[in-house]
Parts: C-alpha cells; structure tokens; sequence
C-alpha cells in the first residue's frame, strides 16, 4: 500500500496529531497489535481470504452510481459510491472483516467491541458469526433501551451484549468498559473498534481496511469517465473512517479535493452538535491526540446529533491533520438540513440513505461546483435504520 505525508508515521503520528497516549496496562496489547498488523495484513494469504471475503459475502465492488437527476439539479456531475449496497447495509464490514481476519491470525478466540447505536457492534456480530468466534459488545445502558433492534440483531447473531451503567450510559461508556475487558483478558482477546479513532495502529490500521472505497472509485471513475480523478471526493464524518477510506488513495492527488461533512445537530453554536472540527481544540480521547469538544476544564461535552453515527466528540486524527495542513475542506450540516437531503436524494434518485450519509450531499448545496466539474459522494449506508427518524420527521 502506498505511504503520504497524510498518513501516520511509524509512531502513529498525523502531524502533532495521533499517537498512543494509553494506561500503562493497555501497552503490551497494543505492543502485540502494533508489532503484528502490517507483517499480517500484507502476506498474499490474507489478502486473498480479505479480498474473496469482500467480493462473495460484502458484494464487492460496490457500484459507482452516476445520479442523473441529482446531477441535473445541481448543475454538475454527481457520483455515488453504494457502500449502502454492501451486506448489512454500510461500509463498517469491510473494516470488521479485516480485523477478524487478523483477530484470527493472531490467534485470538475472543472479539469485544464497544458500539453507539449498534451498528458498529452488529458488523462485529456478523464477521464473528461468520468465522464461528465469541463475541462480546459493549454498549452504553441508554444505548441498549434506544436501539433495540440492532440489539436483537447482535442476540440473533450469537454476541452477548452487556450494557454499560457507568457515566451516561453511551458510547463514551462502552468505549470505557471494553478498554477495561481488554485490559483484564490480553491472552485471548482481540479488540475491534469501528473506525479510525483510539490508539496506533487502529486508525491506520482502520483506514486500510477502508481504503478499498477509493481504490474502487478510482478503477470504476476511469472506466466510466476515463479519468480516474475527480474534482471532489464527499463523505460524512463521525469518527471518519468511510472518509478515510474514499480519500486514501487520493491523498497525494491534490488536484483532487477532499471533502469531509460533520453533523452540527441543531447548529454549530447550539450546544446540540456534533461538530467536532468546527469548534474543537486539541485534547486526548480514547488513546489519540485530536480535535475534540471540550468545555474549559477539559471535560468532554456530551455531542448531539440526529444521526447516531456521526453523535462523536472527537474525530479521527488524520482528520485532525487534513484540517491543518489545509488538504481537505471540512464542512458541517444540521440535522434539518441532513432531512431536507435525505428526501430528496430519496425523490430523485429512489435511493433512501442513512441519516449519517445525508450529512454528505449537504455538500452539493454549500460548494460552488461547476458544471464540468466530477463529484463522487461516498453513501455510507442505506436509511433502512432510519426509518423511524423518518417516520416521525417526515409524518409519514
Ligand atoms: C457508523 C456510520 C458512519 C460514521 O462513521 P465513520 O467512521 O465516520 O464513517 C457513517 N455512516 C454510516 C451509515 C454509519 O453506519
């Protein structure tokens, strides 16, 4: 795989972001998974198991979808990346698939993970149903109440879901009480966190697994166009992995611009939001140096935004990077405009998203895209799980 200034140095550093800033017990686990990943994920064996996995069970590649009438209403040339259309219905297997892979050739029999709205935990759930492993998912005590359904979904896949009392019972909760599990159960047990966030190696290793989105956009937009660059390159970012992966390839193409959109829930100054690059300042969060929301005494500040997904303090650390070296442009949207997108994205193209990816074409409305110009938008994930939001928001 290819390096960039854009990507972490062997400390895992992005710039004066990222690192490993972990309790003293937690170094020998991430020692073992630091000193393994890259000798692993690069043998032939792996790939072939990786990429077979991610052509027969994800349905990869994903399609890139020409959106004629998006496209005619914003005067430009609108790509979409169905990540939407992958098994389980978002981009979060490809990342599960590739650390269960690993997990495994570690030898590892035990998978924890930590998840906000389940949809982290229930890509967990499947890659460990799939390869026969045990499963445990860590997930907030408000979580488990909201988010039901993802929570059968994990029961019927075979994990056992524990609810975290601790805080206020969220994700930042979880996250706690999974970190803790691994501390105690280093022998057997693989810790699979759902996007590029935590200590080095997870968001390197993170955005590999991911990088297949761009790898993909990039074949598919020449065979299409018959240039494999296009003007922008557009995702939703909460932690920012399926951002990470729809630019990995693209880092070093800087005619290429990178676009990245975080929810501002009811706006950015509403102290409802989750707009982490917008207002953040520089702190530690779950193990790496980044942009997170912080009130004066460094406490974290509870996010807020419709969409579960993007509902994150921080943000991934090559974020944090892209932010200050200018190389990407970072957006934010509000809950309502999200839903103005998701219905129409829904009426023109018949395509129904995930609250999350609706924060993405939000874009469309605040760049000065020219006609001539190509822009793929990455849709993260089908609105399946977001009917009930829009049920209630749409009075349908
Ligand atoms: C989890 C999720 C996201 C946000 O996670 P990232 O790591 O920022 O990609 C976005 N879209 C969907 C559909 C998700 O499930």
């Amino acid at each position: 795989m290819m390096s960039s200034k854009y990507n972490a140095d062997e400390k895992g550093n992005y710039g004066r972001f990222g690192g490993a800033w972990i309790p003293e017990m937690l170094q020998p686990n991430i020692d073992n998974l630091k000193k393994n990943y890259l000798k692993i994920i690069n043998t032939d064996k792996f790939q072939k198991e990786y990429i077979q996995l991610l052509k027969d069970y994800v349905g990869r590649p994903s399609p890139l979808y020409y959106a004629k009438r998006l496209s005619e209403k914003y005067n430009t040339h609108v790509y979409l990346k169905r990540e939407d259309l992958n098994h389980t219905g978002a981009h979060k297997i490809n990342n599960t698939l590739g650390q269960i892979l690993l997990a495994k050739e570690m030898g590892k029999e035990r998978i924890i993970a930590e998840t906000g709205a389940g949809q982290h935990g229930v890509a967990t759930a499947t890659a460990c149903a799939l390869m026969g492993l045990k499963c445990v998912v860590y997930m907030g005590a408000l979580d488990v109440v909201r988010q039901a359904p993802n929570v059968a979904r994990m029961k019927m896949l075979g994990a056992e879901v524990i609810a975290a009392e601790s805080g206020n019972k969220t994700l930042k909760d979880a996250t706690n009480e999974a970190l803790r599990d691994w501390i105690c159960n280093p022998e057997d047990t693989f810790y699979i966190i759902g996007s590029v966030v935590g200590p080095h190696p997870y968001p390197d290793m993170v955005a590999r697994f991911q990088s297949v989105i761009s790898k993909e956009i990039k074949e598919q937009l020449k065979e299409k166009t018959g240039s494999e660059y296009p003007d922008y390159v557009v995702a939703c970012v909460g932690g920012g992995s399926n951002a990470s992966g729809s630019f990995y390839h693209f880092l070093d193409d800087e005619q290429v611009k990178l676009v990245a959109v975080e929810a501002s829930g009811l706006g950015v100054d509403s102290g409802e939001t989750a707009a982490t690059i917008a207002l953040g300042d520089v702190g530690i969060i779950h193990g790496s140096k980044t942009f997170l929301m912080q009130d004066g005494d460094g406490q974290i500040i509870e996010p807020y935004s419709i969409s579960a997904g993007l509902d994150y303090p921080g943000i991934g650390p090559q974020h944090a990077h892209l932010k200050d070296t200018d190389r990407a442009i970072f957006l934010d949207a509000t809950d309502q405009e999200a839903l103005d997108f998701a219905m129409e994205v829904t009426r023109l193209e018949g395509i129904i998203p995930a609250m999350e990816s609706a924060h993405a074409f939000v874009a469309l409305k605040k760049l000065k895209l020219k006609k001539e110009d190509c822009v793929v938008i990455t849709l993260s994930g089908r609105g399946d799980k977001d009917m009930s939001t829009y049920m209630e928001r749409f009075k349908l």
